[in-house]
């Protein structure tokens, strides 16, 4: 333990997160990247409108255990966690990444972050329109600031 602040610790900020009631706890070591959204047919369906989540490293989220986080394959190679008490959409991973995808309706704290981009727009409904003026991409790939590898 030390009173000096460190170089970087404007970088240390941690944001907490939960499921709605509470059984889902996690934490997320900023600075934290900004909000992509998901218009694919099973963001649609597992977030009952469309996904917005917020990719972070592994090493920089700690997620409680609890016997309620629920973990379902929603396609080959995607799996999507969730609350089994509340049903909060809660995170996805892509297997082989070495990070997470948090919803970022789940964080507690205001985070500093932004909507940056709208992913697989080509499986939009037609019910609501796009008109913030952010970049779109009809699939996954989209050219942004924010995915250093
Ligand atoms: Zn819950
Ligand atoms: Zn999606």
């Amino acid at each position: 333990m030390s009173d000096f602040p460190t170089a970087n610790s404007e970088t240390a900020t941690t944001y907490h997160g939960s499921c709605e009631c509470g059984s889902v706890q996690f934490t997320a070591q900023g600075p934290l990247r900004n909000v992509n959204t998901c218009h694919c047919t099973q963001c649609r369906k597992s977030s009952g409108h469309f996904g917005a989540f917020i990719r972070i490293e592994t090493e920089k989220l700690d997620v409680k255990p609890s016997d309620d986080l629920t973990w379902f394959s929603s396609t080959d190679r995607a799996k999507k966690a969730f609350c089994k008490q509340c049903g909060s959409s809660l995170f996805w991973v892509l297997e082989g990444r070495d990070n997470w995808s948090v919803m970022a309706g789940a964080f507690d704290d205001d985070i500093p972050v932004t909507l940056e981009a709208h992913l697989f727009t080509s499986e939009k409904p037609t019910y609501y329109t796009l008109k913030d003026g952010l970049p779109q991409a009809e699939h996954f790939d989209i050219q942004t600031s924010q995915q250093p590898d």
